[in-house]
């Protein structure tokens, strides 16, 4: 197809080409006619360059536009060569100050949370680097797509408005001049014209309806062709529009795909091209298959021509955009046409057009003249204010388009309201200008048409439209919160005006809500159905923010509050006319008052939490309060209209019907309502309900007389019989009543009480108490602070946030809390000062249930650590404002009185049930506050004032006749010693000191006498003294145990949780001691060790017994025992991979002899330590395995671990296994026979001309000798099993335990794992021995021992193969020809396999040779091939470093050996003359290759380290090559046998690679390797989230990604979770990161995932999990998900703990744990990442 197109194409091409730019602009300069001319040409060529066939040629055709279309315009334009004319417009425009970059999806954001004036004032990347706001405290995002940078407008910044570089275009700024003076008047009427033409064309065609006619354009085309097209919509899902395509167009499936990303992209694609009916065809089966279940998806059938005319459109708006770049006058004639009333009058402009006809666009011509806009209008001042008007014109009728249209906002021309209306001068323009509030507020009202026959709005029964209509119509409330954000520093008359109107429409949007969804209390029956409550408190939620700003509005201006204020008591009086709604009034009557009332339940009648217009009006009362005039004349406010007892009454409601949910009563109305109240007090709603009820019911006691107050609230709360009745509660308590009810009125009566204590003591707002803002906040945070130490993060949750997202918090934090910051896990917390406990309150109206338990528990702890009483008494509070200051009195009033003193007499009395210890809890914390109260008054007294408040006073009287009941206080002495108050002693007692201290304050002040009060209140006697101070040795001595009890299990967890996998050594070193067996210290002097040759130490082995973990049963290691095994974990590991690009081309044929010293991909095992028996391990797997296909079959849910794949958990740490290593006694004992092993060493290097199947067997070498298998069946079949298993993962093959590779791979793993564990402790710079964890001495200790013992289960005759292969390497022979030259070997693995695999040679010489003697022979001559190895590949760059003058005798001989080298490779060698330099390099390169051999002999012979190799210290080098059999000087190995020797390397050198190597011709590794690192991250994050957003999708042609993946092995950026970037592996789709992971970390990968700053592990497809980002903000918290915006920083130490698990292979192991910590991460499609 696509050879076709190209041979068909440039044929019109060139006849395009022939055009001429210059002589077709030429003709229309002349043209008297232009538009016609201009439209003639597009008619003819258009057609002729878009839309040639099936698919785009989006190069073609922008090449061939650019030339035939666009080119004549230019010309026309400049009037002369565009390439010339364009920079002289550029060099005559004076730069703008204004930034405008339009953000792309994901790029970062920076908002100054110091400076911006609202949030949605943001900087690009470039500005914010360059401004003063860096220094601040700034909030950094990721942009969603549109919108741009704010730099530049002086408008949205408080300070600091220009980056440096936007500063400079400042300087000669005039702001009012006009652009065009900059223009040639010639140029000025060709833009004019020609900006007219083409910016009309493009509107016409993009908005045209027709079918088979263009807008004043004529159809060219002869044939007629058409499309299929394919609109998107928010409907139907990626998978059903893919399915649907290959049905209906009959595609493939990457095909579909394709089709639906541009679909989804660009909201629409042609899907089949050809005649009429082909392609309504093809429509008609689309709309069949997608209009079953929704709406079907929008296909239409559309002519050619209009396509390529509306694709031309397209690029001409693109054009225009980037063409008016080069002028400012440019811009500004085309804002003018754009602008230009046409003739149809209002609305005719194209920008009207465009934005009228904006919701039937599809998404990507949508973007195309948003961003056109955005560029253009927005980027004039003098437009922007026009096309602001403009907007706001069409504002209902835009925003009733967004309704209907199915995309989302984002696409829509209605969200560029936050691009005008948070612009404070223009929105205070359209306020005044345009009432624009008002249009607003009236328009969500008519979207919001569903009303009860109250008139309020009823969510009811909604339809899924309604529903989705009403999630749309929320977006208005967010445009008046924009008009909003910016308050008004001066009012004018008109301001005011408009405002209050607006004012008037919002009280009418508040008048529907007020009542709404009223409720009634289900008796009997539980309720049927929950019934709607969301979307009322979605409303409410949503309008928080606007009715707080409102106030806040109102507050800056007397005359507008007062005006609102009366505004809103009318509506309020509307609301509840005369609020008695036919009910009948009643009269209360207690202690000598009465008051007249309505009859109301709560439990019986109608109730409704939803009271915004009595919230509002307490709102505005408390502004008054603040206002001068209410301190001076508050007779000048509008009170006297009040009625108290109407203000509180539907307040009093809701918070009874709280009171009465708590109390059970509300238990059949279901969840619905228990969620609305918890909605109530939520902190994202509180303010504007629960808060505001409280300050109305403050408002009406601080208006009326407190009795009367009371007496109505405790008819509210059905309680006023219970206290106006004398004697009631005893007869309650005798009578035989239901203790239901008894205890449904004990929990309403406490209810009632807490409430009392929030109307008295919550006076922290601004206008209520006499505190300023911060006291509030500071108030706030102690009270959070008083549960628990918290972190920031939680703090700003727990506060309210205002408009611009801020609690306020920073401000204060300082003064109220200490920072403690975090160690390696966990966040850091504040914790709060000590001073600050003072103003705990156990009654804070902001405390959950929960909260406050916590809260109590956590202060008494702390009141008893530091051995204080343990009273909480209520803290002192700030003085009221004038307009409240009456309410305290509520406090001394008589029916309050009463209400104490009658629970106060149950206390006393406590005979059954009518009484509770919180209730009398709550009386001691009220009967502290009015002492607190009573103190404050007398010590802030002045000379006029005489204290009213005379609490002391009242509660000293005794009551009166005929009751006769004792005082409060007589009763409070008497509980003082009562034994069932234990807990409120500290309290009571605190009561009675405040109150003797007020007695002496009034006797010193001798205002009024107080009645004596008889009897020594404090005096305690002796006997009191002498048990008190029992007591508080007693304690003292509890508190000490407590606290070493409390430090102990601190560290406990502490250590567990740092140190997990110590933690768990620890359990299997307890494990082991327990069983008796380690006893590792075998008495040897600290002479020599040696751990091979012939003078190898020799050891005693001890018997070792160990437990299995599944039957508890001890047993003995022993040869012919039962197989003891360890749970292993055996995976591919590319951690050491020098080369990661090096794939095993094919698994079957793959030949692993030989290790590349790249490393590229080893087999590495890991343990968990924990011992089983074999036949107890294989039950415990068959169980597993049965029960996971079980339970497959039923839940087809998967687990952590992969049963198929020989996967399970260990049984006692659960941690992810595939296998078991069987332990074993050391194996080289079993072998050892004294051979004459020398001679056939010898021999074959003497012989090696000889071909090997002809070589003469020495003497005493006897093949037919069949060595007897010294292993118990059980443990030969785990050698067996083992092996396998280490084949089929490492070489991703399936299990064959006959193949000779078998016994290869179990080597390679031996000396793979050691190499990684080599370099964990040089990595971290530990010694060499005794600093590894037990698990992985074990493992290493197993592992090498099996793979020393895996040849007996092997066949003989291959691993002899093996070794003769491995061996002829080094020792050339003809037979084995393409053997890898000693550049490309890696030793140690050579190493370990020629001495694995040697006893299988051995078994059969008796010549009497020991087995120790070879070992020795091998690991020599390997050691002087990687000498010969390192000193070929070392790029000695011989700098001036200092040496020392006289060389040792190391170096001369290092330098005798290169010079021989030299030799050898005839000169190609680099010239050395420094032995110096040579045997430092020569150390250093083979320091790890011996460390390996070090471990690998140490654990093969058991022979125990030196302690010099337990310690870091000098002389490590020297002390490696006694330990290892060594000499000191390492070339003195050439010397001994040195004719051989001579020959092996003259051999080695004359390989032809060798001589490529050192022709530089290809490359070769050198050493010492270095260790494998994570990628670098940057310190700052913003800096990653920037390289995101730059980096697009790989695959589909320069579009963003969604979710870059950053991998953190090898810096590559992936384009995760897409279908573009989906890719077939193992015939399965896997995203980009599944797939990444198989090439570069085969099959495990660590990623960061930039947009959400969340690590990613994977391993295979299907396990992964998160793991926190290594970033950390200024308070310790990681940002999962960015939602806060901190900025962060990189902690370093995190990310060593994630490099750490990396090179430990633990990463496996971790997903599995979190797993199976957290089962919802089985169920993430991980292999779709
Ligand atoms: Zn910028
Ligand atoms: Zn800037
Ligand atoms: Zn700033
Ligand atoms: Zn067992
Ligand atoms: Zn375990
Ligand atoms: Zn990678
Ligand atoms: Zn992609």
């Amino acid at each position: 197809m696509a050879a076709e197109l190209e041979a068909e194409v440039p044929a019109f091409d060139r006849g395009l080409l022939e055009c001429s730019a210059e002589e077709i602009a030429a003709k229309w300069l002349q043209a008297s006619e232009l538009q016609k001319e201009v439209y003639q040409h597009l008619a003819y060529y258009v057609p002729k360059i878009y839309c040639r066939g099936p698919n785009p040629a989006p190069q073609r055709e922008d090449m061939l536009a650019q030339h035939v279309l666009l080119g004549p315009m230019e010309w026309y334009l400049c009037g002369e060569d565009p390439a010339f004319g364009f920079p002289k417009l550029e060099q005559a425009n004076k730069p703008s100050h204004l930034c405008g970059r339009v953000f792309k999806v994901g790029e970062p954001t920076y908002s100054c949370r110091d400076c911006a004036v609202d949030p949605t004032c943001v900087l690009c990347m470039e500005c914010f680097l360059g401004s003063i706001h860096r220094e601040h405290r700034y909030r950094m995002t990721t942009s969603g797509g549109g919108g741009f940078c704010d730099c530049g407008d002086t408008e949205a910044w408080k300070e600091g408005p220009y980056c440096q570089k936007h500063e400079l275009n400042t300087s000669e700024t005039a702001e009012e001049e006009d652009p065009l003076v900059h223009l040639p008047e010639d140029m000025v009427a060709r833009a004019y014209n020609i900006f007219a033409i083409t910016f009309k064309y493009a509107v016409d065609i993009l908005t045209w309806e027709k079918e088979n006619e263009l807008p004043g354009l004529e159809m060219i085309e002869k044939n007629d062709t058409y499309y299929c097209m394919l609109f998107n919509d928010e409907v139907h899902t990626y998978e059903q529009v893919i399915y649907t395509l290959q049905k209906a167009v009959n595609c493939t499936q990457k095909e579909a795909i394709g089709f639906a990303t541009t679909v989804d992209r660009d909201g629409r694609r042609s899907v089949r091209y050809g005649d009429f009916q082909y392609c309504d065809q093809a429509k008609s089966v689309i709309v069949r298959n997608t209009s079953r279940q929704t709406k079907p998806l929008k296909v239409q059938v559309m002519h050619s021509s209009i396509v390529a005319h509306q694709s031309f459109g397209l690029k001409l708006l693109t054009w225009l955009g980037s063409v008016i770049g080069y002028s400012d006058g440019l811009r500004r004639i085309l804002c003018q046409v754009g602008l230009q009333e046409g003739p149809d009058g209002e609305n005719s402009s194209l920008v009207d057009k465009l934005m009228l006809y904006d919701s039937k666009l599809w998404k990507g011509a949508r973007n195309v003249y948003h961003q056109l806009f955005m560029s253009s209008l927005l980027m004039d001042l003098k437009y922007k204010k026009l096309f602001a008007i403009r907007f706001a014109r069409n504002y209902e009728r835009l925003q009733s388009d967004f309704m209907k249209d199915d995309h989302d906002r984002e696409f829509s021309i209605a969200d560029l309201s936050i691009q005008i209306f948070t612009v404070p001068s223009l929105a205070r323009m359209l306020i005044t200008e345009e009432n624009l509030m008002t249009t607003i507020i009236k328009t969500f009202m008519d979207h919001l048409r569903h009303r009860d026959i109250q008139g309020r709005f009823q969510f009811e029964r909604y339809t899924a439209l309604q529903a989705f209509k009403f999630r749309r119509v929320q977006s208005l409330i967010l445009d008046l919160k924009y008009v909003l954000i910016s308050k008004p520093t001066e009012w004018s008359e008109d301001l005011r005006h408009k405002f209050l109107e607006g004012f008037d429409a919002f009280l009418e949007l508040l008048k529907c809500m007020q009542g709404m969804d009223p409720i009634t209390r289900q008796v009997g029956q539980h309720i049927e159905m929950e019934p709607e409550w969301e979307a009322a408190f979605t409303l409410q939620m949503k309008l928080t923010l606007v009715i707080s700003m409102m106030q806040d509005w109102c507050a800056l201006d007397e005359k507008v509050l007062i005006e609102a204020y009366k505004k809103c008591l009318t509506v309020l009086m509307q609301c509840h006319s005369g609020f008695t709604d036919g009910e009948q009034p009643i009269v209360l009557s207690m202690c000598g008052h009465s008051v007249e009332t309505i009859r109301y339940c709560v439990s019986q009648e109608k109730v409704s939490i939803h009271l915004p217009v009595s919230r509002l009006l307490a709102g505005l009362h408390v502004l008054l309060s603040k206002t001068e005039v209410a301190y001076k004349f508050p007779e000048l406010l509008p009170l006297s209209e009040l009625s108290p007892p109407m203000l509180i009454e539907h307040p009093l409601r809701c918070l009874v019907l709280c009171a009465q949910v708590h109390a059970g009563m509300w238990r059949r109305n279901g969840f619905s309502l228990v969620n609305q109240i918890y909605y109530y007090h939520n902190v994202k709603c509180r303010r504007e309900m629960f808060d505001k009820d409280i300050v109305m019911l403050q408002t009406g006691v601080s208006m009326m007389d407190p009795n009367h107050f009371l007496m109505i609230m405790l008819s509210r709360f059905e309680l006023y019989q219970i206290f106006s009745t004398p004697d009631y509660g005893k007869r309650f308590s005798t009578e035989n009543t239901n203790k239901d009810v008894v205890q449904q009125n004990n929990t309403l009566i406490e209810e009632m009480l807490y409430l009392i204590i929030m109307i008295v003591g919550e006076r922290f707002s601004p206008g209520i108490g006499q505190v300023n803002a911060t006291d509030e906040i500071k108030r706030e945070i102690i009270h959070q602070l008083s549960i628990r130490p918290m972190a920031h993060s939680e703090l700003v949750k727990a506060l309210p946030e205002d408009e611009n997202r801020e609690t306020g918090m920073e401000s204060v934090i300082e003064e109220v809390a200490c920072f403690k910051k975090p160690g390696l896990t966990g966040r850091g917390l504040y914790e709060l000062k000590p001073e600050c406990t003072k103003n705990f309150n156990l009654y804070f109206y902001h405390f959950s249930r929960a909260e406050q338990s916590k809260a109590e528990e956590a202060q008494r702890k702390l009141k008893r650590q530091n051995r204080e009483d343990t009273a909480l008494p209520p803290p002192a509070l700030p003085p009221f404002c004038p307009l409240f200051a009456s309410l305290i009195n509520i406090l001394q009033s008589d029916v309050m009185l009463c209400i104490m003193g009658t629970i106060l007499q149950w206390a006393v009395e406590h005979n059954g049930y009518a009484w509770s210890e919180s209730m009398l809890q709550r009386v001691l914390h009220l009967i502290g506050m009015a002492l607190q109260e009573e103190k404050q008054h007398l010590e802030n007294l002045s000379e006029e004032n005489v204290v009213t408040f005379t609490f002391t006073q009242k509660i000293s009287r005794p009551g009166e006749a005929p009751n006769n009941s004792p005082s409060i206080l007589a009763m409070l002495e008497t509980l003082q010693n009562a034994p069932h108050l234990e807990v409120h002693k500290d309290m009571i007692r605190w009561i009675l000191k405040t109150f003797n201290t007020i007695k002496k304050l009034r006797e010193s002040s001798s205002t009024s006498p107080v009645a004596e009060t008889e009897g020594n209140v404090m005096e305690e006697s002796s006997r009191d003294k002498d048990k008190a101070e029992r007591k508080r040795k007693a304690e003292i001595a509890r508190l000490r145990r407590e606290k070493i009890m409390a430090q102990m299990s601190e560290m406990q967890r502490h250590f567990i949780n740092e140190n997990k996998e110590l933690f768990q050594q620890t359990l299997e070193e307890l494990d082991t001691s327990a069983s008796g067996v380690h006893d590792n210290s075998p008495v040897i002097s600290d002479a020599k060790l040696t751990a091979l040759g012939p003078e190898q130490t020799r050891v005693a082995e001890h018997r070792q017994v160990v437990m299995c973990i599944l039957c508890q049963e001890e047993q003995e290691v022993k040869v012919d025992s039962r197989a003891m095994v360890l749970a292993a974990f055996i995976q591919r590991s590319t951690v050491l991979s020098k080369n990661r690009n090096r794939i095993i081309p094919d698994p079957e044929k793959y030949d692993p002899l030989f290790m590349h010293p790249d490393l590229s991909c080893g087999t590495h095992t890991g343990s968990c330590g924990h011992i089983m028996h074999a036949h107890c391990w294989q039950r415990y797997f068959d169980a597993v395995q049965a029960k996971e296909q079980r339970r497959q079959q039923r839940l087809r849910v998967h687990t952590s671990y992969d049963v198929e794949n020989g996967e399970f958990l260990c049984p006692l740490c659960e941690c992810l296994s595939n296998t078991v290593i069987p332990l074993l006694p050391p194996p080289r004992v079993l072998f050892n026979r004294s051979v004459c092993f020398i001679n056939v060493f010898t021999k074959c290097t003497s012989s090696s001309s000889e071909k090997m199947d002809q070589l003469q067997l020495p003497e005493g070498f006897r093949p037919d000798y069949k060595p007897k298998n010294p292993y118990s069946e059980s443990i030969k079949e785990m050698l067996t099993t083992f092996g396998t298993a280490t084949y089929k993962v490492g070489l991703k093959v399936h299990p064959n335990e006959e193949d000779p590779r078998v016994p290869i791979m179990c080597w390679g793993s031996c000396a793979y794992t050691i190499q990684t564990i080599e370099r964990i402790l040089a990595d971290e710079d530990k010694p060499l021995f005794g600093h590894l964890p037990c698990r992985q001495d074990d493992c290493l200790k197993s592992l090498t021992r099996f793979a020393a013992a895996h040849w007996t289960v092997s066949s003989l005759s291959a691993v002899q193969g093996h070794f003769c292969t491995l061996l002829a390497s080094l020792v050339p022979n003809e037979k084995n020809e393409n053997l890898p030259c000693i550049l490309d070997i890696d030793m140690f693995h050579l190493l370990v396999s020629l001495v694995l695999s040697f006893p299988a040679i051995h078994c059969q010489d008796f010549s009497g040779v020991s087995l120790g003697t070879g070992d020795l022979h091998l690991f020599h001559l390997v050691t002087m091939a990687h000498i010969i190895q390192i000193l070929l590949t070392s790029s000695t760059e011989e700098n001036g470093m200092d040496q020392e003058d006289t060389s040792s005798e190391e170096e001369v001989a290092v330098l005798t050996l290169y010079k021989f080298l030299c030799q050898c490779t005839g000169s190609a060698l680099k010239e050395v003359s420094s032995g110096w330099h040579l045997w430092r390099n020569l150390k250093a390169g083979i320091m790890p290759f011996l460390r390996c051999s070090a471990l690998f002999f140490h654990y093969l012979n058991g022979v125990p380290a030196p302690s010099e190799l337990q310690v870091n210290g000098a002389n490590q080098f020297e002390r490696l090559c006694s330990y290892l059999s060594l000499p000191n000087n390492l070339t003195c190995l050439f010397q001994e046998n040195s004719e051989i020797l001579n020959t092996l390397v003259e051999s080695w050198c004359s390989s032809n690679e060798v001589k490529r190597y050192l022709e530089g011709k290809r490359h070769a590794i050198s050493y010492a390797r270095e260790s494998n690192k994570l990628i670098d991250l940057p310190d700052d994050y913003s800096c990653l989230i920037n390289q995101a957003s730059n980096f697009s999708c790989p695959k589909s042609g320069g579009d963003k990604s969604r979710a870059p993946t950053l991998c953190l092995v090898c810096g590559t950026m992936l384009c995760s979770q897409s279908y573009c970037c989906q890719t077939e592996l193992e015939g399965e789709d896997v995203g980009a990161c599944t797939a990444h992971t198989y090439t570069c970390g085969s099959g495990v990968g660590i990623f960061l995932r930039v947009r959400e700053c969340q690590v990613l592990f994977l391993a295979g497809k299907t396990k992964g999990c998160f793991y926190p980002p290594p970033y950390l903000d200024d308070y310790g918290e990681t940002d999962q998900g960015l939602r806060r915006g901190n900025p962060l920083h990189l902690c370093k130490e995190r990310f060593k703990k994630i490099q750490k698990l990396w090179q430990q292979h633990s990463i496996t192991e971790e997903i599995g744990h979190a797993q199976e910590a957290n089962q919802t991460l089985v169920g993430i499609d991980w292999q779709h990442l």
